[in-house]
């Protein structure tokens, strides 16, 4: 018996008594949903699909495909999830101290050498009445999942107030680690009172002129050692009770914000070029609503001291189920929980190690996924002679530690296959190529320039998934 197999029919028997119970408890009607034969003839088989590929994804995958179940990991629109976008993390049991990004990477590859396939996308649709689980991803590929690690995360918030909208991507934005060295020199506010606000504010604070963190309430309630480390930073100030309501520019980028004074109740204009948003977060849980018992803030509601949902072989993990601790490590503990409930869920139903062996020819194969590769611009006149070459042009300019930038490349590789001929598609590191950066006024990345006959006509930042771009650049043929 290889080791594999141990671990498989080890986890087989000492949950499946537990779990014995809670099944027989659920209903007799669970037997008939989850029967096995509904897998007969059916492709695109996932034995464990996760969503999210932060620390509870993550650790979740290792899990699983350990145990022996073949796992796919959905990267989503933020591979490796929120820890991406803070610098050093100090609090992961183990690292003294690493980078969010290398903490990432590495978690990503003990996984893959488990087996965990990766693939850069993510969920759009989900049904959850019929089982194996159907998955919608953005490129309309639907998968049969036979059980679904929810690991989706949160969203930064945004504060809706007039001048938001129109100077994304031109002076406001959540991301200090993608933006903060286009604000060398400048003026800038963080809005928030939490970590993520001290966070920006200690990332801006090598780059820009001054930072104000604008805190709504009379205190910050990020931590001692956070709130210690700000006090030593010279350029940063820290104005409490203070409301931005309305942010101002002169149609091209951010100059000044509105801000009320809720104890003075008066409103002051300041002149500032870079307003960064810490304000809090959304769980992404928007494709379950209405399928898995959600609370009116949109978390996922786990069963007992369990990662499991309303829906039997549906488990979650990390924040989107958990708007109390908040924390990497507590999530990467969810995603372990949640891979054993989900493995205890496939070997009630009969999916032991031989039964998964068998669906393997029906498995979904990320590796048919076609990708080519993008021309790398290395300076302005190899960028020149490019542009004047080809039609349509679209150039990405991005960051190697810009977090949505790495999002992007695959998408974007995608879709260089699928309109070859059609478009040229480049690809300009923001960090070597200062004068592209300064002539096509990149503040925000990742950023994509659209070229016709060699002059830009549109642009467009942040994530997109990819049939939203693709009808974008499709508009650039007619
Ligand atoms: P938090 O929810 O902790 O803080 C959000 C902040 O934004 C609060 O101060 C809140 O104000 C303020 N806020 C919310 N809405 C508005 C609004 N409309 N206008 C103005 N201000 C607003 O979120 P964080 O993202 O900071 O942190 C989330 C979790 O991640 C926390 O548990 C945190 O500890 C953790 N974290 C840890 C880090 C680390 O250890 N390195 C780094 C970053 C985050 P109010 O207080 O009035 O509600």
């Amino acid at each position: 018996m290889n080791n594999k197999k141990i671990a498989l029919t080890t986890v087989f028997f000492a949950i499946a008594f537990g779990f014995f119970t809670y099944f027989v408890k659920c209903s007799n009607s669970s037997s008939a949903f989850y029967n096995l034969s509904n897998l007969n003839n059916k492709k695109n088989l996932v034995p464990v699909l996760i969503i999210g590929s932060g620390p509870a994804g993550n650790a979740a995958s290792l899990y699983t495909a350990r145990i022996g179940y073949d796992t796919i990991v959905l990267k989503g629109d933020l591979p490796g999830g929120q820890l991406t976008q803070t610098s050093y993390i100090e609090n992961w049991p183990g690292e003294k101290k690493i980078l969010g990004n290398t903490l990432m990477n590495n978690l990503e590859a003990q996984a893959t050498s488990f087996g965990v396939k990766f693939i850069s996308d993510k969920a759009v649709k989900a049904d959850l009445a019929v089982w194996p689980f159907k998955v919608e991803l953005s490129d309309g590929t639907v998968l049969n999942a036979l059980t679904i690690i929810i690991a989706t995360g949160a969203t930064p918030k945004i504060l809706k107030i007039p001048g938001e909208q129109e100077y994304w991507g031109k002076g406001v934005t959540t991301c200090a680690i993608c933006d903060a060295r286009f604000y060398q020199g400048r003026d800038v506010v963080v809005i928030g009172g939490g970590d993520s606000a001290a966070e920006e504010a200690i990332q801006l604070s090598a780059y820009a002129n001054s930072i104000e963190i604008l805190v709504r309430k009379d205190k910050m309630r990020a931590s001692k050692a956070m709130l210690d480390h700000l006090a030593k930073i010279p350029n940063i100030k820290i104005s409490y009770n203070k409301e931005v309501k309305k942010i101002k520019g002169d149609n091209k980028h951010v100059n000044a914000i509105e801000i009320y004074d809720n104890k003075t109740k008066t409103t002051q204009e300041k002149s500032i070029e870079g307003v960064f948003l810490a304000i809090g977060h959304e769980p992404n849980t928007t494709i379950f609503k209405g399928q898995i018992d959600l609370d009116s803030n949109g978390y996922i509601v786990l069963r007992d001291r369990s990662q499991t949902t309303s829906m039997l072989g549906v488990a979650a993990a990390g924040d989107n189920s958990d708007n109390k601790y908040r924390q990497a490590g507590v999530a990467a503990g969810d995603g372990i929980k949640a891979a054993l409930d989900i493995a205890s869920f496939l070997a009630s139903i009969g999916v032991d190690f031989d039964f998964a062996k068998k669906l393997k020819p029906d498995q979904y194969d990320p590796s048919k996924k076609t990708n080519i590769e993008i021309e790398s611009i290395k300076n302005k006149f190899q960028f020149d002679v490019m542009k004047n070459k080809n039609k349509v042009v679209i150039a990405d300019f991005y960051g190697t530690f810009c977090p949505p930038c790495k999002a992007m490349l695959p998408v974007f590789e995608q879709l260089s296959a699928q309109f070859v001929d059609k478009i040229k598609f480049v690809k300009v590191n923001t960090e070597e190529n200062d004068d592209l950066v300064m002539e096509y006024r990149v503040s925000r990345i990742p950023c994509f320039v659209v070229l016709k006959d060699g002059k830009e006509v549109e642009r467009k930042y942040g994530l997109m998934d990819k049939t939203k771009m693709a009808n974008w650049l499709e508009t650039f043929l007619k």
